[in-house]
């Protein structure tokens, strides 16, 4: 059989302005890269702390590195468990003032893994419409009764909570949703599943480093307890400036998720010297206050100047500040021109976000200066 019909439908992609290209990055991450040979101020990573290449991480993990070598070497229930992976576990269930906590080697495998160990076809999920892919795949591959409720909508999840007749119900939201950048209501919606006795999980890959007042994210933020928010999910390869995952909670969920999650079963652990890097940017991610400080006010001070340029940005308090654009061409031109102005800003289009609703999805970090975001603004100025 051949191909034939798969590039009919790549050549489709292109000419609806849909098509993904990579671009290659060679530099570290930080606010100046150089991508594909060209010198760029960059505004799409996740490293909202800016700790991705701070030196007191990359020298923990070269330590780690000389001390146990590169490779996790097997999963972590056959010998991949490293003194620094169960330390890790143990700060991560301290940050977030949960019992216990377990490491994933990614976010999407985290995800996958925990609503699959928790549900089967008996149960029911419920999800916000603009949950992350994985959280969707997630829900769907559980077998589960699959229902979406409308965006941070608590009468619309009520409505579908009142209907069920599952084992069980588990509730499932991005903590800060990552195309939109705005914050979950959590005390709300914890507060409908408590009322139908359901569970909630909060994934909290954008939210966990940047809210709350030690960083431990939109559970933090809102001072929800375990009992409020019992399957609690953070990503590392954000604000942490590392990689891979955690899913924080009681005894009995971190060891239901060792002995079901198939994606924490069945598979290399993370290496050991990124856990003993995560380790040292968890430290900096508590002491240093500031980082979170300095980032909100390149917030306040990106959305002041955007409301004086006329451009249509989203409610969120949050480093993800996307600019409605709308049609898929016209975000890409816009990309494109900011290139060509050394600014280096993605475009996002369906089907990651809903159709129309095509956007320039600028991201702040703590490593940012004043004069740079002052700079992406005079950009925009010219190209909008
Ligand atoms: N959840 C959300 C909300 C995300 O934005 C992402 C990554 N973009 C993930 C999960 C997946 O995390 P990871 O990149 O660690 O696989």
């Amino acid at each position: 059989m051949s191909f034939d019909q798969l590039a009919a439908e790549l050549d489709a992609r292109k000419a609806a302005s849909l098509y993904r290209e990579r671009k290659v990055l060679q530099s570290p991450q930080q606010p100046e890269v150089v991508v594909d040979g060209k010198a760029y101020l960059a505004f799409c990573s996740n490293d909202y702390l800016g700790l991705a290449n701070h030196p007191a991480i990359i020298s923990a993990f070269k330590q780690a590195a000389d001390e146990y070598g590169v490779g996790g070497g097997a999963s972590h229930l056959v010998n991949g468990h490293s003194v620094h992976h169960h330390a890790l576990e143990e700060e991560l269930a301290e940050f977030t003032g949960r019992p216990r906590a377990i490491l994933f080697s990614n976010g999407y495998m985290a995800n996958l893994g925990t609503v699959n160990a928790l549900l089967d076809k008996q149960d029911a999920v419920f999800e916000d419409r603009l949950n992350h892919a994985s959280l969707l795949d997630a829900g769907l591959l559980s077998g589960a009764r699959f229902q979406r409720y409308l965006h941070n909508d608590t009468a619309s999840l009520a409505q579908r909570l009142g209907k069920t007749q599952a084992r069980r119900a588990l509730v499932v939201t991005d903590g800060v949703f990552s195309m939109d950048g705005d914050i979950a209501d959590l005390p709300a919606i914890c507060e409908v599943a408590h009322q139908h006795n359901a569970w909630v999980m909060v994934d909290d890959a954008h939210g966990i480093g940047c809210l709350g007042k030690t960083g431990a994210g939109c559970a933090e933020h809102f001072n929800l307890s375990e009992q409020q928010v019992p399957v609690l999910m953070g990503t590392l390869g954000k604000a942490f400036g590392t990689s891979g995952a955690f899913v924080a909670g009681s005894e009995v969920l971190i060891e239901t998720l060792i002995q079901h999650a198939r994606t924490y079963i069945y598979t290399t652990s993370m290496p050991p010297a990124v856990a003993a890097a995560t380790r040292a940017s968890l430290k900096l991610v508590q002491a240093e206050q500031w980082r979170r400080e300095q980032l909100q006010s390149l917030i306040e001070r990106f959305r002041r100047g955007c409301e004086q340029l006329g451009l249509d940005l989203m409610d969120s308090p949050t480093p993800i500040q996307p600019i409605m654009i709308g049609d898929s061409d016209k975000a890409m031109s816009m990309s494109a021109a900011l290139r060509e102005k050394g600014m280096f800003i993605t475009a996002i289009r369906p089907p990651t976000v809903p159709s129309g609703s095509a956007r320039l999805r600028v991201t702040l970090s703590a490593s940012h200066t004043e004069a740079q975001v002052d700079r992406l603004l005079d950009a925009l100025g010219q190209v909008k």
